[in-house]
């Protein structure tokens, strides 16, 4: 169960001495029930990668009815999250309350609140990696599209459109100089509105993973008031600098690299990702 629920020694030893049969039972109830929503939300997980992938095939690279089919999904995993909060507010808290006041029941809902903050967070990794893999599927598809056969309005000799802007432009034909111009289709022009951006994103997602991590940690830091050591909370404020900005860098370059046209500004486009963080350092550090 990913040790979701290991409690710390404090938390041991703080057991009351005399603890109901009743609660304990309740209790037990209560961990089933999210060890179970953990993995029925698992299962759902595995099971829509492959309708998903399916559904791009038989609309045959049509990214609207997959992508929808995908948000579908997503509102049924993200639903999971409320069935944890509903169930402990209207089911498990009520009955529990029969043998502990509403103070000491923090725990029992803490439990709750880490599972539906992991669904989240899953939630979140799992949509670029989703939307990675169709953009992926689809870019492959439509680049082949640009292979087809671009004459000349003039002369009717074969024209090579660039592969690598996917939006209209002027060619000009080497035979006869006549200026064409090159209208992609809606699916080439889906490479530059949908699928570059996804395809960045997936190939950053070990960045990605690292930067949350380093969020995750600074969040358990506490942060320190005016004559405390400032120390761990400045070092977890450069290890998410450091990763949230080696996040973006990758992503640019992932981009860049698709795209060309955005190579000269990627210093540009970091800096306007990370103005939150500078913001939010200000604020708290004053630096
Ligand atoms: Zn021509």
């Amino acid at each position: 169960m990913l040790g979701l629920f290991k409690k710390n020694k404090d938390e041991e030893i703080k057991q009351p001495k005399e603890e109901h049969q009743e609660f304990i039972v309740l209790s037990k109830k209560w961990d089933v029930f999210l060890d179970k929503i953990n993995t029925r939300f698992e299962e759902s997980i595995g099971y829509a990668e492959e309708a998903i992938m399916e559904n791009l095939v038989e609309s045959d690279f049509d990214i609207h009815p997959t992508t929808r089919a995908w948000h579908g999904m997503k509102s049924q995993l993200m639903s999971m999250m409320n069935k944890i909060d509903t169930t402990f507010d209207e089911k498990v808290k009520p009955q529990m309350l029969a043998y502990k006041e509403d103070w000491e029941l923090i725990d029992e809902g803490q439990k709750g609140t880490i599972l539906r903050e992991s669904i989240y967070e899953r939630i979140e990794r799992y949509e670029i990696f989703i939307e990675g893999k169709i953009a992926k599927k689809f870019y492959d598809h439509a680049i082949q599209l640009l292979n087809h056969d671009f004459n000349c309005t003039q002369c009717s000799a074969k024209i090579e459109v660039r592969k690598d802007i996917f939006r209209s432009h002027y060619v000009s034909c080497d035979y006869c100089n006549t200026v064409n111009t090159f209208t992609p289709n809606t699916k080439i022009a889906e490479i530059r509105g949908f699928a570059i951006d996804n395809i960045a994103k997936y190939n950053a997602i070990q960045e990605w993973d690292e930067y949350k991590k380093a969020q995750n940690a600074f969040n358990q830091i506490r942060p320190p008031s005016k004559n405390e050591d400032k120390t761990k909370y400045i070092t977890g404020f450069i290890e998410r600098e450091e990763t949230e900005k080696a996040f973006w860098l990758k992503y640019f370059v992932e981009r860049s690299i698709l795209l060309p046209e955005y190579k000269d500004t990627i210093d540009h486009d970091v800096n306007v990702k990370m103005k939150h963080f500078y913001e939010e350092r200000k604020r708290k550090l004053n630096v």
